[in-house]
């Protein structure tokens, strides 16, 4: 069947940025995204404004595309079982819901034979003791489900730290207490899973995060090529496992004898891939529109060392100074209100090009 339009579930910047990926390459996109004028609608051809998990939205969504994605990872599961009935939907339902809980995804992720840090699962205070008694009253314990951005967690850093009361102050909810990991540094992979079966990887990002949120992305990596290869090797794994189709985003933790430890998967483009826009020739969101409409994949390999800084709130007031500098690509998101934390856009800077000409 040709692909004609694509359905994006969820209308923020990753929403944008696929849906103007989609149009240069002639597609149309269709936005399901409660909050009207969101960043994707505004560059999208329409919008449905209705909540993720409407019956009737759904079904309109499906009328009006040839294909399904979405762009973050807490879409229902039930929503994309009941789409996948009558239009493709590509990444697949079950990358979903590996990803939603990380108790499934550590353990998913574990069975395919990638590492991660030790856990145990947490549904009551007195779990949280035995388990924080178990990795020595060190730990980082986090909500299994709706977590992002740090949101819904404490660490225990030392056996001093008294764990009374924990459960309850985080809601009660299930939680997941993982071992602490003494890591160097952060980084992230994002990869790419054609439809027959061909996987691209990106350059690993050497990630920074700030109060939780990302803050910088830097290429490349101080990582070895072992790092590297084993960084695309557990992607590959991970793709094949899931049957995936699109762009997946890996965070991984490096060790200081170079080892990775896997923390969590985005079924999606990822903050961390955003400098792919301006170091590679194709973007992760080109990558991704490719992957699932059937089109061969784009070369992932990177012209240019660079640095991508989000910009968080008023960090929009840089943007005037950003824009006169040379080898600085500016990406805004449409977003009217500039809240602390808020993710407004991002500038990528391109490091040791050769000297771009003048003018
Ligand atoms: P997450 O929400 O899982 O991405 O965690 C947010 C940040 O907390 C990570 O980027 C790390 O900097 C830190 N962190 C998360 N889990 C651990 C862990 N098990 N050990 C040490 N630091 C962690």
């Amino acid at each position: 069947m040709t692909i004609r339009t694509i359905g994006i579930i969820g209308g923020g910047q990753l929403g944008r940025m696929l849906a103007a990926a989609a149009a240069r390459l002639n597609f149309r996109t269709v936005i399901l995204e409660p909050q009207p004028d969101c960043p994707a609608a505004q560059v999208a051809n329409e919008q449905i404004v209705a909540a993720y998990d409407d019956p009737a939205a759904l079904a309109k969504l499906a009328r009006r595309s040839d294909v399904v994605t979405y762009e973050f990872e807490n879409v229902p599961v039930t929503a994309a079982e009941a789409l996948q009935k009558t239009v493709p939907v590509h990444p697949p339902a079950k990358a979903l819901e590996v990803s939603q809980d990380r108790l499934t995804e550590k353990t998913f992720l574990n069975a395919c034979g990638i590492e991660t840090a030790k856990f145990h699962a947490i549904d009551s205070q007195a779990d949280l003791d035995a388990a924080l008694a178990d990795f020595g009253g060190k730990g980082v314990l986090k909500t299994r489900r709706f977590g992002y951005d740090g949101k819904g967690q404490r660490v225990f850093r030392s056996a001093g730290d008294d764990p009374a009361g924990t459960f309850e102050a985080l809601g009660g909810v299930p939680l997941i207490l993982e071992s602490f990991v003494p890591f160097e540094r952060e980084v992230s992979i994002i990869a790419a899973r054609g439809k027959d079966g061909r996987v691209s990887c990106y350059d690993p990002a050497e990630n920074v995060h700030r109060n939780g949120i990302l803050h910088t992305s830097t290429l490349p990596a101080r990582i070895s090529e072992d790092a590297a290869q084993a960084a695309r090797e557990s992607a590959e794994k991970l793709l094949a496992a899931l049957d995936y189709v699109g762009v997946i985003g890996m965070e991984f933790f490096v060790m200081a004898d170079g080892r990775l430890i896997a923390n969590e998967i985005a079924p999606r483009v990822h903050n961390s891939g955003h400098w792919t826009e301006a170091a590679c020739v194709i973007s992760q969101f080109e990558q991704h529109i490719r992957a699932i409409t059937g089109l061969a994949l784009g070369d992932s390999s990177r012209h240019s060392d660079c640095v991508m800084t989000n910009l968080i709130g008023d960090d929009l007031h840089a943007v005037p100074e950003w824009l006169a500098r040379k080898d600085v690509l500016v990406h805004l998101y449409g977003k009217t209100e500039a809240r602390p934390g808020r993710k407004m856009g991002h500038i990528t800077e391109l490091k040791g090009r050769k000297t771009p000409s003048q003018g």
